[in-house]
């Protein structure tokens, strides 16, 4: 979305969404597209920026302006910013909102470091790790979703990793051994996945070019140890996860 629309002048900008009715922002000039956590943020050049989130099943996609993929005649379609050359089409958003751009803290302040942050590893990590440690006894599956503690992580890339790692995902936060390298195990994953897709992985199979071990594999044979893949559940309803784990592999110690 950055590269797409960076500099260019939005020429068609529609936002299909309750709140943002009225809100016009044609004419304006896109001066960025950033990310925090799982929060996009594209500011234009009268003050304002326009926050989405993917939450599951959203997406942004570009398109070729004047292609059919660009006419986004989708019903799902949340919104479409449009310049002469590239449109983007913002398809099941789960959040859509125009804020001014002095208050983009208010989305994203209470958020844990980004773990795709190009200075995790050596800004983020002490702050996530704090903020994990004020979790106590939480089970690390929870404390690896939750956003405040860390930004960024979802279901695939908090099983992915425990599963690497041999950990039991209802292992008591302040019991993993090498909190830090479980961190920065996801982190490494997590990159990789950008690095062949463009964006972290956002279905079940981890991305072009990466396997998934555990995630979306219920029932189906451990790649190490032939165990089927069991499906376990982290939260509480309204907000559980799945959580897909080795019975064997990651037997709670
Ligand atoms: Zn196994």
């Amino acid at each position: 979305m950055d590269a797409a629309l960076t500099g260019r002048v939005l020429e068609r900008a529609e936002l299909r969404w309750p709140s943002a009715v009225g809100v016009d922002l044609t004419g304006r000039t896109v001066l960025s597209t950033w990310s925090y956590g799982k929060h996009l943020l594209t500011r234009v050049d009268d003050g304002r920026t326009l926050h989405t989130h993917l939450r599951m099943e959203g997406s942004w996609a570009i398109a070729r302006t004047g292609s059919p993929a660009a006419a986004a005649r989708s019903p799902y379609v949340r919104a479409v910013l449009g310049n002469a050359v590239w449109t983007a089409v913002g398809d099941r958003l789960g959040m859509l909102d125009v804020v001014p751009s002095r208050d983009e803290h208010t989305l994203i302040g209470h958020l844990g470091p980004d773990i795709l942050d190009d200075a995790f590893a050596t800004d983020g990590l002490p702050e996530a790790l704090r903020r994990a440690a004020a979790r106590g006894s939480a089970p690390i599956a929870e404390v690896l979703l939750d956003q405040t503690v860390l930004a960024g992580i979802g279901t695939i890339w908090t099983a992915e990793p425990l599963f690497l790692l041999r950990i039991w995902p209802w292992t008591p936060t302040d019991e993993v051994p090498d909190l830090p390298g479980l961190l920065l195990t996801t982190q490494r994953l997590m990159a990789r996945s950008v690095a062949s897709t463009g964006a972290p992985a956002a279905t079940g199979e981890g991305g072009r070019g990466l396997t998934n071990n555990v995630h979306s594999r219920r029932g189906r044979p451990c790649r190490r140890c032939g165990t089927p893949i069991e499906r376990g559940v982290a939260r509480k309803p309204p907000m559980e996860r799945p959580i897909f784990y080795c019975p064997r592999c990651q037997a709670p110690r």
